[in-house]
């Protein structure tokens, strides 16, 4: 059942207000407004290449936004790499993974993720899936994934790992249908980020930016925490009360990162 709009929207309001991020807020259920959509594409196109750039995804993943105009339907590309990924090649879909407009362009398998995530999730606004080298150890271990830094103060709250198998026995491991992206989407729960066994992870956030910034400091807290349980000893991970403050400073600063990100891929980035 979807709650009101003014509801629904209100925390994805609050913090795109405190975050500096007024445009992607400002839109509502009723305006068409398509400068606010090209500024969601231009953050899913930047967010593509930079996760890219930075090996985060590879040939595999994907970026999405809900669509501002659209609470119902959100923003992908076409099956694509990430780092070709272009404003032209953005589709639209419903929360059932059918692409609005197909045109005979090819779908992403699991954009199943996407939708079931929009679905459960009303305060999640940019959904990204990688197959994070530096993660995928932790979804096979017994060892949880836990906040090594402040920048990944998101992990604080927790990172559950989803195993396909239980549910579904023996798949080719991808999230290919709804059934699936369901039970994906409720072991996410509330968290920030769940990490799926023997696959990847997926970062939620409420736009893209901070979607994008999860996916990347999950990857490096994972490289971190790694290496300091090869030091040996015990130890010592922020508490969730630390994680929720820090968090709060990262979202304030986030546009000084984006920007430096953006830089870094502009000059690849096709017009
Ligand atoms: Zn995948």
């Amino acid at each position: 059942m979807l709650r009101p709009a003014s509801i629904r929207f209100a925390p994805a309001i609050a913090l795109v207000t405190l975050f500096g991020l007024g445009e992607v807020g400002a839109q509502t259920q009723t305006s068409i407004d398509p400068a606010g959509s090209a500024a969601v594409i231009d953050d899913i196109v930047t967010g593509s290449r930079v996760l890219a750039d930075f090996g985060v995804l590879d040939g595999f993943g994907h970026v999405s936004a809900r669509d501002p105009n659209n609470p119902n339907h959100f923003l992908m590309s076409r099956s694509l790499a990430p780092a070709l990924v272009t404003a032209g090649d953005i589709m639209e879909f419903d929360l059932d993974g059918n692409a609005v407009d197909a045109r005979g362009r090819a779908l992403f398998l699991e954009r199943f993720i996407h939708a079931e995530i929009y679905k459960a999730r009303p305060d999640v606004m940019a959904v990204v899936h990688t197959h994070s080298p530096n993660v995928i150890p932790f979804t096979i271990s017994q060892v949880p994934l836990r906040a090594v830094f402040h920048n990944a103060a998101f992990l604080a709250a927790g990172a559950p790992v989803w195993d396909i198998r239980k549910d579904f026995g023996e798949t080719d491991m991808l999230v290919r249908n709804p059934a699936i992206g369901r039970s994906l989407a409720e072991t996410l729960g509330d968290k920030s980020v769940v990490l799926m066994r023997g696959h990847g992870d997926v970062a939620v956030g409420p736009a893209v930016r901070m979607a994008v910034f999860r996916a990347y400091y999950t990857d490096v807290n994972a490289r971190l925490q790694s290496q300091a349980v090869g030091l040996g000893g015990l130890l010592n991970f922020l508490t969730p009360g630390e994680g929720a403050k820090a968090d709060a400073v990262n979202f304030a600063v986030l546009d000084r990162i984006w920007n430096l990100w953006k830089m870094r891929v502009t000059t690849t980035l096709a017009k």
